[in-house]
């Protein structure tokens, strides 16, 4: 490496970002300390990416860098979690300056924004793999899991899933440059964490997580999490206009239900709560996709009838038939 693993940290790794007067020691010593508040719960989660899996090489370091930082304020906000504190792991293969330059802008974009301190790390020279640990806190009275779904509860979710997957999928096939195109890469590039979504939801959901790997593949995790199935109607999936113009019909809805990367919130909400939720008026716009019921797994309808999906979601360690390499999926 032409610098130094020191003179990396020195130089793009040492500046804590946000002010917290929480960090009582950062970068710089053996650990960092961290002053928890009382009455709180410490939440902490962490998230790989990996070159060529969870991004295409060649992608803008910059983007990577906010990558790494989205997917975890993202398992966050499933949690119904404030983020305050991340620690990242390097793992570089040359000291590129260029390269650092623009991750560590990313990384920070994202981490100022919400607030977030960076306390800690490690720098190593190996393959392209970067973690981040990221840690905060939630109040102890309540917070979100994937396991309180009750039969009756309604389903839910947040923005419009799919567009993410569409708009890696344009990158791949290189066409990216009408305005709908645009509109999706934008979708992949730059997940919105919805940290906000998240805190509102901790009084109104029964269950939530995040839809990383695809909505049917989550959907599933979180049914079998509350012990219960779900009732997916595709009918009522939320429309992305985007979608529609850059893809078949058939492409769009698959899309929707198998493709990760975007980050969504997918949560119950016990039908007493729905008017609530709806007057506290949570950005981005909800929609509801569903129901839980007894039983187990998920059932898809579509036009009155039930429908059969192909093989849906991302798993590290499954062959998956159909999904390009720098297709998106978490550990
Ligand atoms: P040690 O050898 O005691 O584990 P290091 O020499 O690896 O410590 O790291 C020195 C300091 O720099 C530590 O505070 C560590 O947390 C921090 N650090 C190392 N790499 C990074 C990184 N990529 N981002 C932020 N902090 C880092
Ligand atoms: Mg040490």
């Amino acid at each position: 490496m032409s610098l130094g693993e020191f003179e990396i940290i020195g130089r793009y790794f040492a500046r804590q970002g946000a002010h917290h007067p929480d960090v009582l020691l950062g970068v710089g010593d053996d650990a960092a300390v961290l002053d928890v508040r009382a009455g709180c719960k410490l939440v902490v989660a962490m998230d790989t990416i990996v070159a060529d899996v969870h991004f295409p090489a060649g992608t803008d370091p910059a983007d990577i860098g906010y990558r790494a930082v989205a997917v975890n304020l993202s398992d966050l906000a499933a949690m119904g979690a404030m983020p305050a504190w991340m620690t990242l792991s390097l793992s570089l293969p040359q000291a590129d300056e260029r390269w650092l330059e623009g991750f560590a802008s990313g990384l920070y974009e994202l981490a100022d924004r919400y607030a977030v301190a960076l306390v800690g790390g490690d720098t190593v020279r190996g393959p392209l793999v970067l973690t981040v640990q990221i840690a905060g806190w939630v109040e102890a009275d309540r917070w979100l899991t994937r396991a309180g779904a009750r039969p009756g509860d309604l389903l839910m979710v947040s923005g419009v899933p799919g567009e993410a997957a569409g708009g890696l999928a344009l990158l791949q096939q290189q066409r990216t440059h009408d305005a709908a195109a645009q509109h999706l890469l934008q979708r992949f590039r730059r997940p919105e964490p919805r940290i906000e979504l998240g805190r509102g939801l901790r009084p109104y959901a029964s269950a939530a997580m995040d839809v990383s790997d695809g909505l049917l593949t989550d959907l599933r995790k979180l049914c079998e999490a509350s012990g219960c199935a779900a009732q997916l109607d595709l009918d009522a999936l939320p429309v992305s206009p985007a979608l529609q113009a850059s893809f078949s019909p058939q492409a769009a809805l698959e899309y929707a239900l198998a493709g990760g990367d975007d980050y969504e919130l997918l949560f119950a909400v016990p039908a007493r709560h729905v008017p609530a939720l709806r007057a506290a008026g949570l950005q981005p716009s909800l929609t509801q996709i569903g129901v839980i019921t007894g039983g187990s797994g998920v059932r898809c309808l579509r036009a009155g009838r039930v429908y059969e999906p192909g093989d849906a979601g991302y798993d590290h360690f499954a062959s998956a038939p159909g999904q390009a390499p720098g297709q998106e999926g978490r550990a």
